[in-house]
């Protein structure tokens, strides 16, 4: 038995704690805030419940795993039914497309409204999958740096298929090759967003990513979303995990080029396995100081962040769903604004997630618990304030203008998300919601390995590193760092 601290209760610092403690290590964690969670957590008010900051639930299979691994009955901790609709999409030339969960059916739905062969989406949808499948294995559920991952037989099948991965030209090329609707390029443009990225950038390779949408569903956890992080915590405190809330880790301690321990509040802990959650630039900032840091990757540029309203509303509107889009007139701009010229659009996409149609405790009878939130830059130093209360004047008229009803006369109570605070809550560098961005075909390989080559038993998992940001790549995270853990003590 092995002592291991982990830094952050963030969702993958969850799935290692529990994930290492079934090995049979004592697991502590050490956590800056006095709730667990990180990203994925909760608040009420006036009566409504609010996600604070994930909304959409997909691939649910590696959470049953986590509890698999710590041979506990999920059905005790965690329930979750799939949406037989996926997202409601609203169109500023007043087209509206309700995106269904089941392939045939969605397939036939987008034919009517699109103007496309059924064949054409469901082609599409297949090769979403292939590309899936040729690289589940290799990007995301391995270590992408063990030299081993690369001698794997999927590996190199991946690599000779290469072609049809589309890592030469950018999502939005490729959509455009494939469908000739415009309404229906932005339909899976808008898929480049699941990691924070702009279709107009990222790789073709990024049309895998409907696929985990629309063949493995979306879902919706009963109790909302944060009931994710509130499952996996008991279930770790149940198998005897530690946890120690408000309490900042300093310091990663390392001796010889190894990691020994840490530093809270003046205290040295020690250990003999290290584990940060935290995200890798304020790791090497200010935990591993006098240590090198690894400059190509730290400097990446980041994902987007987020603007979100989290209003209460004082009615019900039947046309919306669990979760809903109102897209842009045009995407393109909206983009260049968000990656390039690091503001924000006049016209923004926005997306309202609702979790009071599927649970109505979330909300006083008669209204709704809107999570309203456009895609924002990260946070370089912008002027939040005025973009704030300008973003707040655009997607009021927009959605009013959209659902035909003065929404600004409904709003009972409201709370405010931004990058900023995105930033002080959990440590993420610049309020980034996925770590580095997916904006060119080598950030899979420029993201920070799960382990550091030059400091023994020091172990990353979360959203900034391998494979990537997002609940299931996060659970993914927790998982692959158990892994190498194993091998190595
Ligand atoms: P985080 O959640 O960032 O947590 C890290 C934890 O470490 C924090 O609790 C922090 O306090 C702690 N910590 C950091 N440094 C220290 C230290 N020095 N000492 C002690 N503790 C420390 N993902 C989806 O899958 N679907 C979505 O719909 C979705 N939407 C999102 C919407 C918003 C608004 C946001 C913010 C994110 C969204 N994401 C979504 C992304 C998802 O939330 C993240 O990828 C994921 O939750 C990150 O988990 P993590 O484990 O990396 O760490």
């Amino acid at each position: 038995q092995h002592k291991i601290v982990i830094i952050g209760a963030g969702i993958a610092g969850l799935s290692a704690c529990i994930r290492l403690r079934s090995q049979g290590h004592k697991v502590e964690v050490y956590e800056a805030n006095d709730y667990p969670g990180g990203k994925l957590t909760a608040f009420e008010e006036k009566g409504y419940r609010f996600d604070m900051g994930p909304s959409l639930f997909t691939m649910p299979q590696f959470v049953e795993d986590i509890f698999k691994t710590a041979k506990k009955p999920i059905a005790h901790y965690f329930q979750y039914k799939k949406k037989s609709v996926v997202c409601n999409y609203f169109y500023e030339d007043g087209t509206t497309f309700s995106a269904r969960a089941d392939q045939q059916q969605f397939a036939k739905e987008a034919s009517k409204t699109f103007n496309v062969a059924e064949e054409t989406v469901l082609k599409y949808l297949e090769h979403s999958k292939t590309k899936y499948d040729l690289t589940a294995s290799l990007f995301l559920e391995k270590s992408l740096h063990k030299v081993s991952t690369y001698l794997s037989k999927d590996t190199l099948n991946a690599m000779f298929k290469v072609n049809s991965l589309d890592i030469n030209t950018t999502l939005a090329d490729y959509n455009a090759k494939v469908f000739k609707d415009e309404r229906l390029q932005q339909f899976y443009n808008r898929f480049a967003t699941y990691n924070g990225s702009s279709p107009y950038q990222t790789p073709g390779i990024m049309s895998m990513i409907p696929h985990l949408e629309q063949y493995f569903g979306t879902y919706i956890p009963k109790g909302g979303m944060h009931q994710i992080s509130m499952s996996l915590f008991q279930l770790a405190k149940d198998i005897g995990v530690k946890f120690h809330f408000n309490s900042k880790v300093e310091k990663i301690l390392v001796e010889k080029k190894r990691a020994v321990g840490i530093v809270v509040k003046g205290k040295d802990i020690s250990a003999d396995v290290v584990v940060t959650n935290s995200d890798v630039v304020p790791t090497y900032r200010h935990l591993l100081k006098e240590h090198k840091a690894p400059e190509k990757v730290l400097q990446q540029p980041r994902s987007s962040s987020a603007l979100i309203f989290y209003w209460g509303i004082t009615k019900q509107f039947p046309e919306l769903d669990l979760h809903n889009i109102f897209f842009s007139k045009d995407y393109k701009t909206e983009f260049d604004y968000i990656f390039n010229k690091k503001d924000v659009h006049h016209d923004p996409t926005v997306y309202i997630n609702i979790t009071s149609k599927d649970e109505p405790n979330d909300a006083p009878e008669g209204c709704e618990n809107w999570f309203t939130m456009i895609n924002v830059p990260s946070n370089t130093g912008q002027d939040w304030g005025t973009i704030i209360t300008e973003a707040r004047k655009n997607i009021i008229a927009k959605v009013s203008r959209l659902l035909k009803e003065d929404i600004s006369q409904l709003i009972q109570c409201e709370a405010i998300l931004d990058p900023r605070t995105i930033e002080s809550r959990t440590q993420s560098y610049q309020g980034a919601l996925y770590g580095a961005s997916s904006n060119n075909k080598y950030a899979a390989f420029l993201r920070h390995p799960n382990f550091k080559q030059s400091i023994k038993n020091l172990y990353f998992c979360g959203g900034s590193v391998h494979p990537g940001g997002g609940i299931p790549l996060c659970l993914l995270s927790g998982k692959i760092v158990s892994e190498l853990i194993e091998k190595a003590i």
